[in-house]
C-alpha cells in the first residue's frame, strides 16, 4: 500500500496546564515537551506506523528544525525526498497548550510550509507518482499549505488516477472551491459545518450533512466526531463508527492520526467503512499519550484493539 501525503511539517512545542488560558490571560503550565508536527508529516508518520510505503510532499526551512523535522520522519520510514529544503525561511512552528482534559489550543507559523507552490507540488506529485498503479495508491492532502499547492495535489491525483482524500483541515476561505476536484473529504465536526455554511447547506445533523456533502462533492464523505468516532457516507445510508472508549490526555494529531491509517487502509484496498474503523481505532488509541506522534500504534496494535 502506497500513500503520498501532501502537507504541512511544523516543529510543535507543546506545555502541559491545568486549563487553557482566555484571551490576553497568562496560565502557569507545568511540562514542556518538543515533538514532530504538521497535519501532513503527522499523517504521513501514522500511514508508515500501520505499515505504508509513504511518500511526502512539503517543505521546511533551512534551518537546524527543519533538519531534525526530517531525521525524524525518516526515522519513521517516510520517504522525504520531495520535500523542498527553502533558504530564507523557518520551519513551520505549532504552538500548543494542552489542558488537563486532554482539550488543547494551538497557534501555527506556517513558514516553509507557506512558501509551498503549485509548481513545487506538481513536479513532486509527478515524480512520487511515476510508475504508480491507480489501485494500491491514495493522494492524501490537507490545507495547512497554500490553497493553490492543495488544488495542484487533487489536480494531480485526479489526473493519475489514484484515490484522493482531502481534509479540510485547518478551515480557510475558499475551502468549498476545492470540492470541484471531487476528492474524498474527511473533515471533522467544526470543518463539516464551516463547509456546509460556505455551501449554504442549512443543516447541523452530521449524519444529514455527510450524505448532502457527498452529493456535492460526488465522492463519499467521513467526518470524524471526536470521541463518538466517525459518521461515513459511501452510497445510501450514513452510518456511524463509534470509537472505542479511550482515556484522552492530549489530542492533539487524532484527526491526522485519523487521516494517515484511513488512506493507508484505502490504498490497502479496503472498503471505506472497513478503512474509517481501522483509522477510528487507531486515532482512538492515539489521544492516549502526550504528542501527535507519541501514541499513534502499529498495525499489530490497532489489529489487536479491533478483536
Ligand atoms: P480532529 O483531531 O481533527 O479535531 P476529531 O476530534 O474528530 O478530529 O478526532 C479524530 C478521531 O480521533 C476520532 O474519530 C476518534 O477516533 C479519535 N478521538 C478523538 N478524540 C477522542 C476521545 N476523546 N476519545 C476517543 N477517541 C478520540
Amino acid at each position: 500500500m502506497d500513500v503520498v501525503v501532501v502537507g504541512a511539517i511544523n516543529v510543535d512545542f507543546v506545555v502541559e496546564a491545568e486549563r487553557l488560558p482566555g484571551p490576553g490571560e497568562t496560565v502557569v503550565g507545568g511540562d514542556v515537551s518538543r515533538h514532530g508536527g504538521g497535519k501532513g508529516a503527522n499523517a504521513a508518520v501514522a500511514a508508515a506506523r500501520v505499515g505504508a510505503r509513504v511518500k511526502l510532499v512539503g517543505a521546511v526551512g533551512a534551518d537546524p528544525t527543519g533538519v531534525e523535522a526530517l531525521a525524524e520522519l525518516q526515522a519513521e520510514g517516510v520517504d522525504t525526498a520531495q520535500v523542498a529544503v527553502l533558504p530564507g525561511t523557518p520551519t513551520g512552528v505549532a504552538l500548543i497548550s494542552v489542558a488537563a482534559d486532554g482539550e488543547n489550543q494551538i497557534t501555527v507559523g506556517a513558514g516553509a510550509n507557506g512558501a509551498l507552490t503549485a509548481l513545487h507540488v506538481e513536479a513532486a506529485l509527478t515524480d512520487a507518482l511515476s510508475g504508480a498503479l491507480p489501485t494500491g495508491t491514495c493522494v492524501l492532502v490537507s490545507t495547512e499549505i497554500p490553497l493553490p499547492a492543495v488544488a495542484a495535489a487533487l489536480r494531480g491525483a485526479r489526473h493519475a488516477g489514484v484515490t484522493c482524500v482531502l481534509n479540510p483541515a485547518p478551515v480557510v476561505p475558499g475551502l468549498a472551491g476545492l470540492l470541484e476536484h471531487e476528492p474524498l473529504i474527511t473533515p471533522n465536526r467544526s470543518e463539516a459545518l464551516a463547509l456546509a455554511g460556505e455551501l449554504e447547506i442549512p443543516v447541523d445533523d452530521v449524519r444529514r450533512l455527510s450524505a448532502l456533502l457527498a452529493h456535492r462533492t460526488g465522492s463519499p464523505v467521513a467526518i470524524t466526531l471526536g470521541a463518538d468516532g466517525v459518521a461515513v457516507f459511501v452510497e445510501h445510508e450514513p452510518e456511524v463508527v463509534l470509537a472505542p472508549r479511550a482515556t484522552a490526555r492530549d489530542t492533539t494529531g487524532a484527526g491526522d492520526t485519523f487521516n494517515g491509517v484511513f488512506a493507508a487502509r484505502l490504498a490497502a484496498g479496503d472498503p471505506l467503512s472497513v478503512a474509517a474503523r481501522y483509522g477510528v481505532v487507531a486515532a482512538s488509541l492515539s489521544v492516549e499519550e502526550v504528542g501527535a506522534r507519541s501514541g499513534m500504534p502499529s498495525a499489530a496494535a490497532v489489529e489487536a484493539a479491533l478483536r
